[in-house]
This record gives C-alpha cells, sequence and structure tokens, in this order.
C-alpha cells in the first residue's frame, strides 16, 4: 500500500489558541474519526504539546508535535506548520513567545477600530472566549460578534470586519519566513507551508513564497486541508511536483460549531506524492 494511505491529521486548533477544544477532546474526536497520525498545531504555542500526546496515546494514536507559526511575507500573513520538533526547545519557544508578543496590543486597536463603527466592547467580549491570555485572535473577536448578534457567523464577521481595509483590521507584522523556518528546524522538526490556496498572493509572489521556503530549507506543502476546494488541491499537488516538496494533509479544524471538515475527515493525499510523515518518519511518538 502506498504510504500516503494513512488517516493523518496534522493542522488542527486547540484552546490553546483559538480552538473550543481541549487538547484531549480535540485527541478523543480525532481517534473516534479514525485517525491514525495526528498532530496539535496551536496558532505560535507549543503549551498544549506535552498533554495532546499523553492524549494522543491513550487514544492509540501517534504523535508528531505541532504548531502553526505566523509570518509576515510580501506584505501578508503567510502561515507556517512546523511538525515533528523538540516541543522543549528553548529557542523555538522564545522564537513563539516574541511572535505572540504584539497580539494584546494589536487586539486593543482593533477594538479601537470597532468602537469607531458603534461595536463597544470587544476587547473585553472577545477575552471571555480566550483559553490563553497570551494568545487573543481575530477568532476570538469573531465568537464575540456572533454571540452579540452582530453577524450570523464567523465567516460573517471577517468578511465585514475583520480583513484587510475593514474597521476591526489591524496591520501587524509577524514573524520573517527564515526566523519561523531556523525555529522549527534547528529544533529538528520540519516546516509547512499551510493553506497556500488562502493566500492572495500574485503569481509572482506566490513563486518567490515557495522559492525562499525552499531556500530557508522548508521541505513540505499543505496540498489536503479543510480550506481547499478539490481544484486547489489539484493545483498544489501539482506545486508540491514542481518545487519538489512533500506534501501534508490537515483539517484546520477549530470547532465542532464552526469547522466544515471534521478532524481525520479529508480524501487520502494523492499517490504519486511523498508525504510529509516519510520525513519524520523518526520523529513518530
Ligand atoms: P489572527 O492570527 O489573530 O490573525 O487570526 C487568524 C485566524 O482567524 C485564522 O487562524 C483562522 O482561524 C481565522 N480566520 C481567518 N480568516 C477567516 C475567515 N474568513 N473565516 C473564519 N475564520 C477565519
Ligand atoms: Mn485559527
Ligand atoms: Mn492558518
Ligand atoms: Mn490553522
Amino acid at each position: 500500500m502506498p504510504s500516503t494511505i494513512l488517516n493523518a491529521d496534522l493542522h488542527c486548533h486547540s484552546i490553546v489558541s483559538d480552538g473550543t477544544l481541549t487538547p484531549e477532546a480535540l485527541a478523543a474526536r480525532a481517534a473516534a474519526n479514525g485517525v491514525e497520525l495526528w498532530a496539535l498545531t496551536d496558532h505560535d504555542e507549543v503549551g498544549g504539546q506535552h498533554r495532546a500526546r499523553a492524549a494522543a496515546h491513550a487514544q492509540g494514536m501517534r504523535y508528531l508535535t505541532g504548531t502553526e507559526i505566523s509570518v509576515t511575507f510580501a506584505g501578508q500573513t503567510v502561515h507556517i506548520v512546523g511538525l515533528g520538533f523538540d516541543a522543549d526547545d528553548q529557542r523555538l519557544q522564545q522564537g513563539l513567545r516574541q511572535t505572540r508578543g504584539g497580539r494584546a496590543q494589536r487586539a486593543q486597536e482593533m477594538a479601537q477600530g470597532l468602537a469607531q463603527v458603534g461595536i463597544r466592547g470587544a476587547y473585553e467580549g472577545a477575552l471571555q472566549f480566550v483559553g490563553n491570555p497570551d494568545l487573543i485572535s481575530r477568532t476570538h473577536f469573531a465568537r464575540f460578534l456572533v454571540e452579540s448578534g452582530v453577524c450570523g457567523d464567523t465567516h460573517e464577521v471577517f468578511r465585514k470586519y475583520l480583513t484587510e481595509g475593514k474597521p476591526g483590521f489591524v496591520p501587524h507584522r509577524w514573524a520573517t519566513l527564515r526566523d519561523a523556518l531556523s525555529w522549527i528546524q534547528d529544533a529538528g522538526g520540519v516546516a509547512v507551508i499551510a493553506h497556500p490556496a488562502r493566500y492572495a498572493f500574485t503569481a509572482n509572489e506566490e513563486f518567490a513564497l515557495f522559492t525562499e521556503f525552499k531556500s530557508h530549507g522548508g521541505r513540505a506543502v499543505e496540498v489536503m486541508t479543510g480550506s481547499h476546494s478539490s481544484a486547489e488541491c489539484v493545483r498544489y499537488a501539482a506545486m508540491a511536483h514542481e518545487f519538489d516538496l512533500a506534501a501534508s494533509r490537515g483539517s484546520d479544524f477549530h470547532s465542532p460549531d464552526e469547522s466544515h471538515t471534521d478532524l481525520g475527515s479529508l480524501p487520502y493525499l494523492p499517490g504519486e506524492l511523498t508525504p510529509v510523515w516519510e520525513l519524520l518518519a523518526d520523529r513518530i511518538q
């Protein structure tokens, strides 16, 4: 059987970032859905890794450590997933702490922007949904705006309030691509370009992203993700070939109420690709 035939889910979020389930509840849900190899990839955080690994083992799954690092590239936010690193690595932890650093100030500015269009108390409101005080994200604002009846669902909140040019959007400078890759790789892990179809890059900018990612040692790209259409999966399978990158698979599950792709529910990776878990065979726990 080709090594791509594996129910691996290597991208999801817990209450340690902007998911709504604990690492233990996610592990139980993943196992119930047939996941064999799992990674929890909280944004800019590895604080849930030891719990997630223990929960994975209790559920009979194999585990890879994970995180999803926010990076600024060509003026836009790009997400880089790291897999199979040492979660106790001090430079990685320091880099992630630094990346989380501006979030509180940014959240205050987001609330000011929302107040100017008549939405009061958004900072305090978003905080009610935060599981990790160090990691307030746009998702927590979205949940507050849905709960308070301003919008019907979180996607509507992002469209009307939280994306570029909208009242609650605050431009932010995240980590550099070079730093994010060195933190992951120096800790023994592999870097993966997350959901590549989600960025509003020109063809030239996308080419630059893939080229620079490779030049800094990046080795994989998400092909099967909850945020790709089937046409986008085909397109990034071709990109994986073109750039000689391994392929990853992950739902990007955040919440039973918000995520349309459940843990472990994506199609398998196409058989002609090298799965990222082949590069990480000795890092699987
Ligand atoms: P932040 O890191 O604070 O900028 O928040 C980014 C997070 O917002 C992403 O990881 C997603 O969970 C969520 N997000 C971004 N765009 C959307 C969207 N259009 N609809 C719903 N959630 C989104
Ligand atoms: Mn998220
Ligand atoms: Mn992402
Ligand atoms: Mn994600």
